[in-house]
């Protein structure tokens, strides 16, 4: 028995990209993400990420930055530097949620930023402001932050 209401199932039919190289961390953005009605898909570095966005694509990327062979930043870089996928929507998920590191991911082409650990009320209304802008979906998840 499925117990989520559809009504509330906001992502449903959005597909997100998770990058990430801890496989704890993947498995809670992608619990989160489901749970809200998203299809999901897991790479465990940028390389990985960039080989399946020239395969698929995905409505968002959810990308960390700290990850072997090759980080969240010059993963981004290089999706921004082809021009079929450059409008791509990037979010960097990373616990360094200072100025500094909000900077160097803005610098790097991301459009948005979330902090570790993810707050699932965050998540939500972060992806609907750039996948849903003026439905009132994103406003509507926002005012269930406490
Ligand atoms: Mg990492």
């Amino acid at each position: 028995m499925n117990l989520i209401k559809e009504q509330d199932r906001k992502l449903k039919g959005f597909t997100v990209l998770v990058v990430e190289d801890n496989e704890l961390n993947q498995q809670v953005a992608k619990g989160l993400l489901e749970y809200n009605g998203a299809t999901v898909a897991l790479a465990n570095h940028g390389e990985e990420a960039l080989d399946m966005l020239s395969r698929s694509s995905f409505d968002c990327v959810l990308m960390d930055i700290q990850m072997p062979v090759m980080d969240g930043l010059e993963a981004t870089r290089l999706i921004r530097a082809n021009p079929q996928r450059s409008d791509a929507l990037i979010i960097a998920v990373t616990a360094n949620a200072d100025q500094h590191h909000k900077d160097l991911c803005r610098d790097a082409g991301m459009n948005d930023f979330l902090a570790k650990p993810i707050d699932p009320e965050q998540l939500v209304s972060t992806l609907l402001k750039w996948l849903a802008p003026g439905s009132g979906a994103a406003d509507a998840a926002a005012s269930t932050e406490k």
